[in-house]
């Protein structure tokens, strides 16, 4: 049985992808933040300590924050939280875990960005960086990893209806926002599961180093 490790299991666009894992017959581990926090150093070393002997086929770096704030506005905290939990932890859990895959000759690994690391939107400074960060983790490593046969790929999200969109947003603003998108309504987490878990999949034999924007058409507009 093929065993995956996704972040941010609980909930949104990452309990999606598990469920479509679990749906296809995978193992999923999905390590809870007190499990695993992404925001602290000692939980990340301690969480790869124990499972450094475990071989993961799958890695999906899912778990992300996203403040927004104009640039004199944006804290030292917010700054340090969101580049731990967006960009170092991603670059952690897969420096502890890649060796287990190389060692198997086979790996698949989906780092989500964002849609504001394909367009811009003011406000978006920190997260933007993160996520136009991961995507360089992803070119980087899919240059570095392909002989192994571990491929690499970004999945870019664009406006998704998750718990946490419905409760930023009113019914109406997200039709406004809805209008703004050429396919007229927001992605379910399910579609975006599906482009994640295709790209992890056996069936994903070529396809490296990518960013591929789910967006309805938000992009291209
Ligand atoms: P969400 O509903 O807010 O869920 C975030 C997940 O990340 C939760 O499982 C949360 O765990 C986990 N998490 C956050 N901080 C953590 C930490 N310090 N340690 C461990 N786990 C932590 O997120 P989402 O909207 O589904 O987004 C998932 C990914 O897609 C993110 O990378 C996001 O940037 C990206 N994205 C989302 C959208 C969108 O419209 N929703 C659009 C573009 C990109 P807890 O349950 O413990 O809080």
């Amino acid at each position: 049985m093929r065993r995956a490790l996704i972040t941010g299991g609980s909930r949104g666009i990452g309990k999606a992808i598990s469920e479509k894992f679990q749906a296809c017959g995978y193992e999923v581990i999905t390590p809870s933040r007190q499990e695993l926090d992404l925001t602290s150093a000692e939980s990340i070393e301690a969480y790869i300590n124990k499972n450094k002997e475990v071989y993961f086929d799958v890695i999906v770096n899912n778990a992300g924050i996203n403040d927004i704030h104009a640039i004199e506005e944006i804290t030292d905290d917010e700054l340090e939280r969101m580049m731990a939990t967006n960009l170092v932890a991603p670059i952690k859990i897969l420096r502890g875990f890649t060796g287990m895959m190389k060692k198997n000759h086979y790996g698949r690994i989906v780092n989500i960005g964002s849609i504001w690391a394909v367009v811009s939107k003011g406000g978006r400074c920190v997260y933007s960086a993160t996520k136009n960060g991961i995507h360089g983790v992803t070119n980087t490593l899919a240059v570095e990893l392909a002989a192994d046969n571990i491929l690499v790929n970004t999945v870019c999200p664009g406006f998704t209806l998750t718990e946490l969109t419905r409760k930023n947003n009113t019914q109406e603003e997200i039709e406004a926002i809805s209008k703004d998108i050429p396919m007229g309504r927001m992605a379910e987490p399910k579609e975006i599961a599906e482009v994640v878990y295709f790209l992890c999949s056996e069936q994903n034999t070529y396809l490296t180093g990518q960013k591929i924007t789910v967006d309805g058409g938000f992009a291209e507009k």
